[in-house]
């Protein structure tokens, strides 16, 4: 690799070069980005067609989506905060809080974002190992907290592995945490969630050091416009604001998650297929032969190890895009209904080779 003509942090120059996932061609199935399968509902395409004011700003705080969720959420507008993806906004909440040489604490694997956004802030990612059956190990994250730590986040469902935090495991958490110090609970996935004793957000918005976060990508069909959410206090939220580009969430982006908003019902119904889909999927992988852990967002993982890069080939020669993690696993997003079949099909011919023992299959 050639050396970067300026002067740049290490730590920066130290990362690999973005890569984004595949694309599909047309007659591949993209399962590599945990999207909606559905397209956008006819309310929302001519709401977004109709806000045309290209040659204008959008409204800076994305006031009315602000109001909108803050009714639905039973919450002041001061303590909700839109950004271009939720992403952005963890970004800003970790721009806030640390400061170089501090600790920013996630489970791992989790979303790929984490590392890097700790490390844009200066900061050092603290990466503490999934427990059995790929779930967050609370204890040790909260063994792990140091005085140099900002953040914790919990990711749950947890990406890209699947399993939830239940409400008692975080309840037992928090009462762990100093009460300064930040925890995100990102929940990009809580509409797919149908297991009772998972942890539910909105019981924590009144907890002043609890930032919740949710997206307008996964469940509601958004990703391409860039729009998420925080639900928090006020001031915590006004950290982040202070970290933020101008003007990143789009006039139409806005308007795009108030016509959802507006045709929420319908969507909650194509969640439900979507996860009817996950579960039909996840039982039909368990009938192969796979280990999978518990599936509550819109993807369900194996466990591939050291023969990852070989089963991701096999999908991708079967015209079917996912997303491999080198050396660990492979997450499989639940896409369109034809795309169960043909996951299955693949996976039933590849579990066969995997070594006797192998943790990805189930022991007989
Ligand atoms: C997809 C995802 C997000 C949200 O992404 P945006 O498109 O930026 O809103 C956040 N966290 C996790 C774990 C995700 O998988």
């Amino acid at each position: 690799m050639t050396d970067i003509p300026v002067r740049v942090r290490p730590e920066i120059a130290a990362l690999p070069p973005y890569k984004q996932g595949k694309q599909a061609g047309a007659d591949a199935f993209k399962l590599s980005s945990n999207e909606n399968p559905f397209d956008p509902l006819p309310g929302v395409s001519e709401a977004v067609a109709a806000a045309s004011a290209f040659n204008r700003y959008p409204d800076a705080t994305a006031g009315l989506l602000r109001a909108r969720l803050a009714e639905r959420f039973g919450v002041g507008d001061d303590e909700v905060h839109v950004g271009a993806g939720s992403v952005s906004i963890l970004a800003q909440l970790v721009l806030a809080t640390c400061t170089p040489g501090d600790e920013v604490i996630f489970a791992w694997r989790s979303f790929e974002a984490y590392p890097w956004l700790a490390v844009l802030a200066g900061a050092n990612p603290v990466m503490v190992p999934l427990a059995e059956g790929a779930r967050h190990d609370l204890d040790a994250m909260a063994d792990a907290i140091t005085d140099r730590t900002r953040v914790v986040i919990v990711c749950t469902p947890n990406n890209p592995t699947g399993p939830i935090v239940t409400q008692a495991e975080f309840d037992a958490f928090l009462a762990r945490v100093p009460d300064d110090l930040l925890v995100v609970l990102d929940e990009a996935y809580a509409e797919f969630v149908t297991d009772p004793d998972a942890v539910d957000g909105v019981r924590h918005f009144a907890q002043p050091n609890v930032v919740v976060l949710r997206t307008f990508s996964k469940a509601f069909g958004l990703a391409g416009l860039r729009v998420g959410y925080a639900i928090g206090h006020p001031r915590v939220l006004d950290a982040a604001r202070s970290t933020t580009i101008p003007l990143s969430v789009t006039a139409h982006a806005e308007t795009a998650a108030l016509a959802s908003l507006d045709h929420e019902d319908e969507l909650i119904e194509r969640v439900r297929i979507v996860g009817e889909r996950r579960d039909r999927l996840a039982a039909g992988l368990r009938d192969l032969g796979w280990d999978i852990p518990q599936a509550q967002g819109n993807f369900v993982w194996l466990a591939t190890g050291e023969q990852t890069t070989d089963v991701a080939e096999a999908f991708d020669t079967g015209g079917l895009i996912v997303r491999a993690f080198a050396g660990d696993g492979i997450r499989i997003s639940v896409g369109e209904e034809e795309s169960v079949e043909k996951v299955l099909g693949i996976a039933a011919s590849v579990v066969k080779d995997l070594p006797e023992g192998h943790p990805a299959r189930r022991l007989a």
